[in-house]
Parts: C-alpha cells; sequence; structure tokens
C-alpha cells in the first residue's frame, strides 16, 4: 500500500517533496512530481505526459495533492 504524501514527508524529511524534479529521457522531458514517483514510480513511456511548465507543475500540485509547489529553488544561480 502507497505511502501518504504525509507519511512521505514524516519519513523522508530531507527531500524537497513540493519542488519539481526535471526528468529526461530520450525522447521526452518534464517535471516530475515527487509524490507520485515514490507513489507509484515513474515509466519512461509516461515522462512526456508530465507537467512540462511551472505552472502546470503547480497546477497539479494544488490538483493531484492539495500542496502548493516550492519553484524558486530550480531558479538559483548556483
Ligand atoms: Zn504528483
Amino acid at each position: 500500500m502507497a505511502l501518504t504524501e504525509l507519511e512521505l514527508e514524516t519519513i523522508l524529511p530531507s527531500i524537497d517533496w513540493r519542488a519539481p524534479l526535471p526528468v529526461t529521457t530520450q525522447s521526452a522531458s518534464g517535471l516530475g512530481c515527487r509524490y507520485c514517483i515514490a507513489m507509484r514510480g515513474l515509466k519512461g513511456s509516461v515522462v512526456g505526459q508530465l507537467p512540462q511548465t511551472d505552472e502546470e507543475f503547480e497546477r497539479h500540485m494544488r490538483d493531484v495533492h492539495g500542496r502548493a509547489a516550492i519553484l524558486e529553488k530550480r531558479h538559483a544561480d548556483c
């Protein structure tokens, strides 16, 4: 049985759960959701269906997980 968002946050507190995880394969790319990957895994065939923009990722995080996305870390120049 898959863990809930709250359980994932509790047992793996060092992961930025609400930040997108860029995923790139040979044929597609997208912004992976860490909750979904932890709960259901990630197949290469669905990478092209992942959110492509920050706005799409924010919508996914809000609609599917009821949480606000954290996006600023991706834009940090370091
Ligand atoms: Zn998700």
